[in-house]
């Protein structure tokens, strides 16, 4: 139960918002984005409500994960009222602004368009938001993690990124801006058969628990490459809420429980 309350020096809570958890990871492609969307489900599952921000500013998956269609509507002070996709309250940069365009912004103007997002998103009575950053531990991550109040932030990992000193940099990042690290989330660790479910573990047993003994973290979950998770990811329905018994949505629930 996560009841540690930002600590960063002066930051104001967000209205509307209990406790904030960042998701990061050292580089693209580990599959964060698809830990913030069923972890933000699996949470909700376990009886909170939940929101997500997709902050991923360069890479917003969040609008094709959770099945987004349209454009926000605003409030008559212009406020922009979250969206909703299964039960959460979901805001994500990809559908205010043009992500082509936005690809070829440099840093303050990337920064300034998810300032304007967090400051202008009204939330409704969230007991967490999970927001997905962008890859990595750039100035915009920076910037975020010193303008949004974050209770806790868990860094995804694969099993691939051998590198630890990825995740040291992540953990570094978040302990500048004096933001606990819950802990690690190995994804892919192992590999589901999606014909006979067995379980193989490709790049050997353990590796998360090494990397995260290594980095000073406990590890809050493996998640195994399984291509239903992906599939269903891809589709606007992630596992959580498609398919609640399989084993990877429990997986989730864990983790959910662990936060
Ligand atoms: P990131 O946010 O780190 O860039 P994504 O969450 O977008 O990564 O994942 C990249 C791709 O990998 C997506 O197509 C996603 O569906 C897939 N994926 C992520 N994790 C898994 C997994 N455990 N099993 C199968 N596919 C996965």
């Amino acid at each position: 139960e996560l009841v540690a309350h930002a600590v960063q020096d002066g930051l104001s809570p967000l209205p509307g918002v209990g406790n904030v958890i960042a998701v990061a990871s050292g580089k693209g492609g580990v599959g964060k984005s698809t830990v913030a969307a069923n972890l933000a489900l699996a949470l909700q599952a376990e009886g909170a409500r939940v929101g997500v921000l997709d902050a991923d500013i360069y890479g917003p998956s969040q609008p094709r994960m959770l099945g987004l269609e349209g454009k926000p509507q605003t409030t008559p002070d212009r406020r922009i009222l979250p969206m909703r996709a299964h039960g959460l309250q979901v805001m994500s940069i990809g559908v205010l602004v043009q992500v082509d365009q936005a690809m070829i912004w440099r840093g303050p103007m990337a920064t300034q368009a998810l300032q304007q997002m967090v400051s202008e998103t009204q939330w409704s009575d969230l007991d967490y938001l999970i927001v997905d950053l962008p890859p990595g531990t750039g100035d915009i991550q920076l910037t975020l993690a010193q303008r949004i109040p974050v209770a806790g932030a868990v860094t995804v990992t694969t099993p691939q990124d051998v590198a630890v000193d990825d995740v040291r940099r992540s953990v570094a990042m978040f302990n500048k801006v004096r933001v606990p690290v819950l802990g690690l989330i190995e994804n892919m660790s192992t590999h589901v058969c999606s014909n006979c479910g067995h379980e193989e573990a490709i790049f050997g047993r353990g590796g998360g628990q090494r990397m995260a003994e290594e980095a000073g973290l406990s590890l809050l979950g493996e998640i195994p490459l399984d291509a239903g998770l992906g599939r269903s990811t891809d589709t606007g329905a992630p596992i959580v809420a498609a398919d609640p018994e399989h084993p990877v949505a429990q997986r989730f629930r864990d983790i959910a429980r662990r936060v």
